[in-house]
């Protein structure tokens, strides 16, 4: 397939429809030599089933593996570390991967047991997990989804899972969006596929998935990524990393020059049209239908994902439950940016000189959602 193409395959059976679009790509031609050894990158950021819209279905993996070993291919791993806070080897278990891995007698690679190297990521030095180093071919399969702190998430954000747990904390501290574009010029993926089947526009934990029952393929992760922007009711200007990889040359965001192919059941062209136009098969999200306003004032400061997330989600459960517009806090600090400092309210242990804070790295949504209305 070609840089500027993007193929879809809408339906109901996401082993068929990965399977279809690999053999349209062609993707067999573009890995180097039957030895290769593959890498497959899902997203298991935490412990919830796919239905929930945060993890890659492992259907999704069961048919790109399926398709390389049916074309020769025996060299594959399965490689994946869960955000900080989470197992990666529960997560493993829980979102179905155990079962695949094991059928298709698939090493699962954890890379938060796994040591790292730094490397240089096109002029930023950062670490990467060592298993990396080992790969000759990198699938990457992101789930389409919205996120608290950068809006949205795909092919480029889910380098974060091959780096150690320390570095992925340090990217909050040195602006997040910088090391995610800089990441992909040290971590080359070849072959991108999107879950996009019921990811959560408006949460990278998931919760409030959207059915779209549609998996992608592309080569360009900047490209495949503006288009996730646009199906979200966004644009690439939205999320800064996306514009820095550009401009890094990782790829390119001009939609106006991509094209879509949506496949049929046989691998035929259903429907093609410009990246940028209207989309024929799904509603394109507006911020209104992402973001849930709060009248709280959220001091954040080099927050990680899993513990904003946390409280973004405990937020949202207080307001649908009728209880945000009782809270009488102002302010609730959040981050590593906090660390050391004093205040009044904080949220995890990065603010534990403050009065009032609620342990733990991250702490979990529940007890948040608990001690806010204490705090009321
Ligand atoms: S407490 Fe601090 S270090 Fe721990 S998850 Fe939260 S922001 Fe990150």
């Amino acid at each position: 397939m070609k840089e500027n193409e993007i193929l879809k395959r809408y339906g109901a059976d996401p082993v068929e429809m990965t399977m279809t679009l690999l053999e349209y790509a062609g993707l067999a031609d573009d890995i180097p030599g039957a030895d290769a050894h593959i890498g497959i990158k899902p997203n298991l950021v935490c412990q919830t089933p796919a239905e929930y819209g945060a993890t890659t279905h492992p259907e999704i993996v069961e048919g790109i593996i399926r398709y390389l070993q049916e074309h020769g291919f025996s060299k594959i791993s399965v490689i994946e570390g869960s955000w900080v806070g989470d197992s990666t080897a529960e997560a493993y278990v829980l979102c179905g991967y155990q079962t695949v891995c094991e059928k298709y007698q698939v090493p699962f690679i954890d890379t938060q047991k796994d040591s790292s190297h730094r490397r240089d990521c096109g002029g930023m030095e950062l670490s990467v997990c060592d298993a990396v180093s080992g790969l000759d071919y990198l699938i990457n399969v992101p789930v389409l989804k919205g996120h608290c702190q950068t809006k949205m998430t795909c092919a480029l954000k889910n380098m974060k899972g091959l780096i150690p747990n320390s570095e992925k904390r340090r990217f909050h501290t040195i602006g997040l969006h910088q090391p995610i574009a800089h990441l992909s010029c040290g971590i080359h993926q070849d072959f991108i596929v999107i879950d996009h089947i019921c990811g959560d526009p408006t949460f990278e934990e998931g919760g409030n998935p959207l059915k779209t029952d549609c998996v992608m393929a592309a080569k360009d992760p900047v490209l495949v990524d503006a288009y996730a922007c646009k199906l979200l009711g966004l644009t690439a200007d939205d999320v800064q990393y996306v514009r820095l990889a550009e401009k890094l040359g990782v790829g390119s965001a001009g939609l106006a020059k991509a094209r879509v192919l949506v496949l049929n059941e046989k691998g035929e062209i259903l429907k093609e049209f410009a990246a940028d136009g209207k989309e024929p098969y799904e509603k394109n999200l507006t911020s209104k239908d992402r973001m849930f306003e709060v009248s709280v004032d959220i001091d954040e400061c080099d927050s990680c994902s899993a513990c904003f997330s946390s409280l973004t989600e405990a937020l949202y459960h207080l307001k649908e439950d009728g209880l945000l517009e009782e809270q009488k806090l102002s302010k609730i600090a959040i981050g590593q940016g906090h660390r050391g400092k004093t205040g009044e309210y904080g949220i995890g242990n990065c603010c534990q000189k403050f009065t009032h804070y609620i342990p733990g790295c991250p702490p979990k949504e529940e007890e948040i959602y608990k001690v806010l209305q204490e705090w009321n």
